[in-house]
């Protein structure tokens, strides 16, 4: 069977310029978006340049202009949205309606994967305000997406390594220190943590696969769902030093949360999101199916475990 052609959709972000490289690498031809609107930002068109060079089509596109984007689509069978969605970076999630509305004219798309890559939305109904806006927008692009029929696979990712893991699951931080660490009350709520290039690899897998058609796949590599004082724990192996230990209470964490000035809201929003994961247990307090999990589904990919990734900081 050929391979899907892929159409990525803020391929000059974080994650995306990962799933750009994983579909290249995965062997199917790879589309990029390039929208005008970015100008003379030198970055990201050498970054698009450099695409070029490893096989991929540049298209352009603009948000703004329906017609272009219903032209690029028609280009190819699968559409992934990296669009970003993160409040102290930016926050576009709603943008992708624009998108919903040209791959359901264009009706050719045989899967598209939004930008989702986090939490999983719909279990995040309870969510605190102003974070869970997050889960809210994802939540209106999912009912878009399902009214306009189009197929589609929701990958929930879990904690990309680089923010959790990098600051020892600690907001605010994404460099691990060697002297100390403020554990979230006694530090002991599992989370799961994802190496930000396996998270694309296995969204790509995703795409050409009939078991993940109209589904929600979670990344949960076994050896990935640590507390966090056992990711402490392997940053103290690694340096063969032991940090001193502090810790906030979850009443403490809330009140700082209401404390927050609104015109901090980006830092409301991103806390808000740390009490979920670290002190209710969000990401591993629900069970699931083998057959939703990405490890699960695809043995073959030899992901990156917290130790591996941590060992880039000693
Ligand atoms: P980025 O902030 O890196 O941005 C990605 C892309 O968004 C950019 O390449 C840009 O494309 C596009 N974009 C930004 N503004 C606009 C706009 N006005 N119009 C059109 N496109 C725009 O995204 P991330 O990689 O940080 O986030 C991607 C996804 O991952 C989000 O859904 C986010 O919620 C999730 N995430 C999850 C995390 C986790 O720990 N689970 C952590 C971080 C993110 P262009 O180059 O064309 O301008």
């Amino acid at each position: 069977m050929a391979q899907s052609r892929v159409l990525v959709v803020g391929g000059t972000g974080y994650l995306g310029r990962r799933i750009v490289k994983a579909s290249i690498a995965e062997g199917h031809p790879t589309f990029v978006l390039h929208r005008p609107e970015i100008g003379t930002d030198i970055e990201k068109v050498q970054l698009l340049l450099s695409f070029k060079e490893q096989g991929a089509r540049l298209v352009e596109g603009s948000f703004g202009n329906h017609r272009s984007l219903v032209d690029a689509i028609r280009q190819v069978d699968v559409v992934i949205c990296a669009i970003s969605g993160v409040h102290i970076r930016s926050h576009q999630i709603l943008l992708q309606l624009v998108l919903v509305d040209a791959i359901k004219e264009a009706g050719n798309i045989k899967r598209f994967l939004p930008s989702e890559f986090g939490t999983d939305p719909a279990r995040m109904g309870h969510a605190l305000a102003p974070g869970r806006v997050t889960f809210d927008d994802k939540m209106v692009v999912r009912k878009a997406i399902e009214e306009a029929n189009i197929p589609f696979t929701y990958i929930s990712a879990n904690c990309f390594m680089g923010y959790f893991v990098g600051g020892l699951c600690q907001p605010g931080k994404i460099i691990p220190s060697t002297e100390s660490v403020c554990l979230h009350g006694d530090g002991n709520v599992k989370a799961i943590y994802v190496d930000e290039d396996d998270i694309a690899l296995y969204t790509i897998k995703t795409i050409d696969d009939r078991r993940t058609l109209n589904k929600t796949i979670y990344i949960r590599p076994p050896q990935n769902i640590l507390s966090q004082r056992e990711v402490v724990m392997a940053w103290e192996e690694l340096i063969g030093k032991e940090l001193e230990k502090t810790s906030i209470s979850e009443e403490e964490f809330l009140s700082i949360i209401k404390g927050i000035a609104e015109q901090e809201f980006a830092q409301q929003v991103g806390l808000g999101h740390y009490y979920h994961v670290c002190y209710e247990g969000c990401l591993t307090n629900f069970e699931i199916d083998e057959e939703e999990e990405a490890s699960h589904l695809y043995p073959e990919v030899a992901y990156t475990r917290v130790k591996d990734y941590l060992r880039r900081y000693v």
